[in-house]
């Protein structure tokens, strides 16, 4: 089980390193890892278990992210329609992304980051990925190309950053943290 002693935090070199591709199919190993980091998405949402191991509630986790420096990564979030979404992908690519951009108005927040980093960060609204998505029944991944908007968009972008050795603080515009671009919209999400 993954705790938050197990979670590398800013000033790492992994989290600065860009991951190496995975090799398909998986080797058991890197299903394994897969999993794990599914399991404490789920963990940490829920009330119970995160209290009694201390976890931080998180929609998204990288493998660099528990010392893994492979480009994979798995979402659990709800979006702003509250619909639930979830995904473990491999390898991923976004292929293409709207001119139209995004943010969260809270800002982000990521497990690697204890301190609170004031400002936004504007990502693609939409943004069409592909990538080996694990299917947690067959325990396999199959390619497959996804369209992802909004929140969901954001989440996305955050984690593919983190196999490229970004963290959000790096997005942060450092002389004017809270600028948002004309072309940029805040996510909205339903009460
Ligand atoms: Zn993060």
């Amino acid at each position: 089980m993954i705790l938050m002693k197990d979670i590398v935090r800013e000033g790492k070199q992994v989290l600065k390193d860009k991951a190496t591709e995975v090799t398909i199919p998986l080797s058991i190993e890197d299903k394994n890892t897969i999993i794990e980091m599914m399991n404490y998405l789920y963990n940490s949402c829920d009330d119970e278990i995160a209290e009694k191991y201390g976890l931080r509630a998180g929609v998204g986790l990288a493998a660099p992210q528990i010392g893994v420096s492979k480009r994979m990564f798995v979402m659990a979030a709800y979006d702003e329609k509250g619909h639930y979404f979830e995904m473990a992908i491999i390898n991923p690519k976004i292929v293409s992304y709207s001119d139209e951009l995004t943010y969260l108005p809270g800002g982000e927040g990521c497990l690697s980051v204890d301190r609170e980093v004031k400002g936004l960060i504007h990502r693609p609204k939409k943004i069409r990925v592909q990538g080996y998505v694990y299917d947690f029944e067959k325990n396999e991944a199959v390619l497959k190309t996804i369209v992802l908007k909004g929140y969901l968009a954001v989440v996305f972008g955050h984690e593919f950053d983190h196999l490229n050795g970004i963290l959000f603080v790096d997005r942060v515009n450092k002389e004017n943290p809270f600028f948002v671009p004309e072309n940029s919209k805040p996510i909205k999400f339903k009460d």
